[in-house]
């Protein structure tokens, strides 16, 4: 029972790294190089458990599963990872005293790390499959390699042999388990980041239909006042003329600055910013949608209300929203779109159609992947909305009411 217990330990010293490592080192530590720093420690945390509490069988035969922290921090976190691992692994062993083990130890990992680090490359470039039979492959081998040096130090007996055999097929199998989990669940976290991506690039597609509309509309008005300017008789409301066209031409150009930030790939960063300011902005970029659809968007921004995430990805957010309750109205409409402060520290921002509305079962579906009532739609744009405002900690509510229209609440933690 005991040995079961042990075995039991040695596993979760596995999973704990992995699971850290998705649940809070992902999305919130940006610089990759940070994040290897952090691996490397807990892959190192990990050393040191199993090496203090291996498996016992009795008759000085133990049996621990340091080769698969190394092998993860080698070859997840590349060649530093791998020398630093190893190095804390020696010393660890000579905490224990100069003895045959030690001797044992460091042949050992002379004639393995090298092997390991040189499929490292080969590893950091393969798909899931390749890396599964090379992280396999590597703990095999280095099993082979202690059972020989053990060996040939310890002298060969039965005994002696069982253990290394269970030894090495535990290995094996736990390393198989153990890449094919880390890299499904890594799978599925580049999935959800493309999703994002390959909605973002369809919603522009959309919104670039209707455009080129909304920037030729200053130049024609730019182009009526430099014609009447030419008009001998007008020198009193040359001035005023002037500066409409400035406006006009100054509106263009903010509204072509917002959707090309719109369209840029979006980095993880995080910063303090200004609600309403960045509200107009996305005003800017759907407008031009909503007066094609015949939508007028009224809005109502509190000045100075600060938030904490990430301009492009609320941008992105929001869009997706305002982009369904300008769809939700076929014969046009009115869409409020507001945000205030409220009592409990939030950001309010409303977002109300006068549409079709959802019955009470649409409404439950609502952000599920790929559900979608329209013709041409992809289901995705709720889904990617909702995660995007959990990721900034904040809170969504959908009213509606069919064919009355729908209301979306997203709550946002203020920040001063
Ligand atoms: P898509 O817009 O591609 O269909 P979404 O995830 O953006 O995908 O929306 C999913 C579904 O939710 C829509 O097809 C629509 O039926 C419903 N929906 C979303 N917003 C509204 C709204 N404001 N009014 C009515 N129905 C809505
Ligand atoms: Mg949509």
């Amino acid at each position: 029972m005991s040995i079961i217990k042990d075995f039991l330990f040695q596993l979760t010293l596995m999973v704990i790294p992995i699971f850290i490592y998705f649940t809070f080192l992902t999305e919130r530590v940006k610089s990759s190089r940070n994040r290897t720093v952090l691996m490397t420690i807990l892959w190192g945390i990990s050393i040191i458990f199993c090496m203090s509490f291996p498996v016992n069988f009795g008759h000085n035969a133990r049996v621990e599963l340091r080769i698969i922290p190394l092998l993860f921090g080698s070859l997840y976190s590349g060649f530093w990872s791998g020398i630093f691992l190893s190095a804390l692994i020696i010393l660890y062993r000579l905490y224990f005293g100069i003895s045959i083990g030690f001797y044992n130890t460091v042949l050992v990992l002379l004639f393995s790390l090298p092997v390991i680090l040189f499929f490292q490359k080969s590893f950091a470039s393969s798909k899931k499959e390749k890396r599964v039979k090379i992280a396999v492959g590597l703990s095999f081998y280095y099993c082979l390699i202690g059972l020989t040096f053990s060996g040939i130090l310890r002298g060969f007996s039965i005994e002696y042999l069982k253990v290394q055999v269970i030894h090495l097929f535990f290995v094996a199998v736990v390393t198989w388990f153990f890449t094919t989990l880390n890299e499904t669940i890594r799978e599925i976290h580049q999935l959800r980041f493309e999703m994002q991506n390959s909605e973002k690039l369809r919603v522009i597609s959309e919104l670039t239909s209707v455009f080129a509309h909304e920037i030729r509309n200053p130049m024609q008005v730019t182009r009526g006042f430099l014609q009447l300017l030419n008009e001998p008789d007008l020198p009193n409301k040359k001035k005023e003329y002037i500066q409409m066209s400035i406006d006009e031409l100054d509106r263009a150009n903010e509204i072509i600055n917002d959707f090309l930030s719109f369209g840029k790939p979006s980095i993880n960063n995080h910063e303090r910013i200004d609600v309403g300011y960045q509200l107009q902005r996305v005003v800017n970029i759907i407008q031009s949608y909503s007066l094609n659809h015949n939508v007028e968007i009224k809005t109502d921004f509190l000045n100075n209300c600060w938030i904490y995430a990430n301009p492009q990805k609320l941008h992105q957010s929001l869009i997706n929203i305002l982009k369904n309750a300008v769809e939700s109205m076929p014969n046009g409409g009115i869409v409020w779109f507001s945000c205030t402060s409220t009592d409990d520290g939030y950001i309010k921002i409303t977002i109300k159609d006068q549409g079709i509305g959802m019955t009470k079962k649409q409404l439950d579906q609502l952000g599920s992947p790929f559900y979608s009532l329209k013709e041409s739609g992809t289901g995705l744009g709720m889904m990617v909305s909702f995660q995007i405002v959990r990721s900034f900690k904040g809170k969504v509510e959908v009213n509606s009411e069919k064919d009355r229209g729908t209301e979306f609440i997203i709550l946002l933690p203020q920040v001063v």
